[in-house]
């Protein structure tokens, strides 16, 4: 018994000296703490100040963040704006498929109230269109504007420029009227291209058909065409603009020189007044479409003389020419070209379009087919590097090459024609309308708007532009009674 007694004795020893141990460490980790909390533990400070200067970082770059955040949702707002701006625009030109397309693309519009309005808005303006009665497209157009009355209609007596001016010209205020009104009255502008399908058969062969132009209800189409854009020699003096530019924002403009010399640059011809109107208006215009302007060559065009008979290769000058040539020693005929081109260039980006007038403002009818190839080719020389080919011929004198209906297949000039790339023919006839669609071709009568056309409309003489506008309405009030006589 004693033996188990010591025993039991020993393990109680042994456990209370464990139980002092542990509670003896137990003391000493306390105090070694205390003693780390009363010593301020560098570490821990250390571990404080970082954190800090991690918290004034973390928000400066959070900050950064949210302000790129806010510069994307800026320019996603403002792209969605053009966006949306650029898409009303091709709807107010009639391009309400390019207008919802557009819409489209922007990120997100499946969910975004405002352009799923734009949208369904649009379609059902598109919905509401009519075809454009083909048979029905006029075709109106002018020469180059008269800036200034009274130097293009003085000396009415005796002096045949300027009869000449007061007939086949049209003033700038009446210009500007007649567009106002015809635009009032529903008309639109169309490229005589728009009015032309092209459908080819199984043998690759085209033909040439009227094209559907869907317009609202109560909108007309008509063509425009301003011929003789060349600025020609008989023109100096008489207050019309002299050249075409660009102007710093790109388009086309004109220089006009006033009567005591000085040079002005703007809006005096038909392209930049247009174009302006259009700017103001896109709806006077189906999808871009501006004019067709007709070209001839001999004094070159646009107001430059890119002419290669300026060269005097021949040595049988005009009297125009030559004394051109004494007024400009300097004259390089690469320069005028490029500046031609330049401005060439901006018209078609602008939505012009080029015709040839024949290079001589020969009559077709009339002239031989010998004359009318090296005509032709001259065009080809001279004016076609600047404008590009073209696929029209607006007639000078707007003499035809046959009677209305299908060209005769025989007819030489015709023939010609054809095969030189022409398939568009237009005239002077001054019915409303007339539209001919051949087999694979198109002719297309026109309406001259000037001066004389004005004036008996106005006195009552003629009634044959009231479908556009009230000529008494449009006559200028500077242009002097104009005389009868071709
Ligand atoms: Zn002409």
């Amino acid at each position: 018994m004693d033996k188990t007694g010591k025993k039991r004795k020993s393990y109680r020893l042994k456990k209370s000296v464990r139980f002092v141990c542990i509670l003896t460490a137990g003391i000493a980790c306390v105090l070694v703490w205390a003693f780390l909390q009363t010593k301020g533990c560098g570490g821990k400070t250390e571990g404080k100040m970082a954190g800090a200067g991690r918290t004034f970082l973390l928000s400066k770059e959070a900050e950064s963040q949210r302000e790129g955040q806010r510069e994307e949702l800026e320019k996603e707002a403002s792209i969605r704006q053009e966006t949306i701006a650029q898409a009303k625009r091709l709807a107010a030109s009639y391009d309400y498929d390019a207008a919802i397309t557009l819409l489209r693309a922007i990120e997100g519009y499946e969910s975004d109230g405002e352009i799923q309005e734009e949208i369904s808005s649009l379609e059902a303006e598109r919905d509401a269109c009519v075809p454009v009665n083909m048979e029905e497209v006029t075709h109106v157009f002018y020469h180059s504007l008269v800036v200034d009355p009274n130097r293009a209609f003085a000396n009415q007596d005796r002096d045949p420029q300027a009869v000449g001016n007061n007939q086949w010209m049209t003033t700038i205020p009446e210009f500007e009227k007649i567009i106002q009104e015809m635009y009032d009255r529903g008309y639109v502008i169309v490229s005589i291209h728009d009015l032309i399908e092209t459908v080819t058969d199984e043998n690759g062969n085209p033909s040439y058909q009227p094209a559907k132009i869907m317009l609202p209800p109560g909108k007309r189409a008509y063509v425009l065409s301003q011929d003789d854009l060349c600025y020609y020699h008989c023109y100096d003096n008489y207050g019309y603009a002299a050249r075409m530019l660009v102007g710093e924002d790109g388009k086309p403009t004109c220089e006009y020189i006033q009567a005591d010399g000085t040079h002005l640059n703007g809006p005096y011809d038909v392209v930049p007044l247009l174009d302006a109107f259009i700017e103001e208006h896109p709806d006077a215009s189906y999808r871009g479409a501006k004019g067709i302007i007709a070209l001839t060559g001999y004094n070159g065009i646009l107001g430059y003389r890119t002419d290669n008979s300026y060269l005097d290769i021949n040595g049988n000058l005009d009297e125009d020419k030559k004394k051109w040539l004494r007024e400009h020693p300097d004259f390089d005929i690469e320069q005028e070209r490029a500046g031609a081109k330049q401005v060439a260039d901006a018209l078609k980006a602008d939505g012009w379009e080029f015709a040839s007038h024949t290079w001589g403002h020969i009559r077709i009818g009339d002239v031989s087919l010998e004359r009318l190839m090296g005509d032709t080719q001259k065009w080809r020389e001279n004016v076609e590097p600047i404008v590009g080919p073209v696929d029209t011929i607006i007639f000078a004198h707007g003499q035809d090459l046959g009677e209305w209906g299908d060209y005769d297949e025989g007819n030489a000039k015709y023939r010609y024609l054809r095969e030189q790339g022409y398939s568009v023919f237009c005239n002077v006839d001054s019915n409303l309308y007339r539209t001919w669609f051949g087999k694979d071709y198109m002719r297309q009568g026109r309406r001259d708007l000037d001066g004389l056309r004005i004036y008996l409309n106005a006195i009552g003489e003629q009634d044959n532009v009231s479908d556009l506008f009230d000529a008494k309405e449009v006559l200028d009030p500077l242009r002097p009674p104009v005389p009868r006589n071709h």
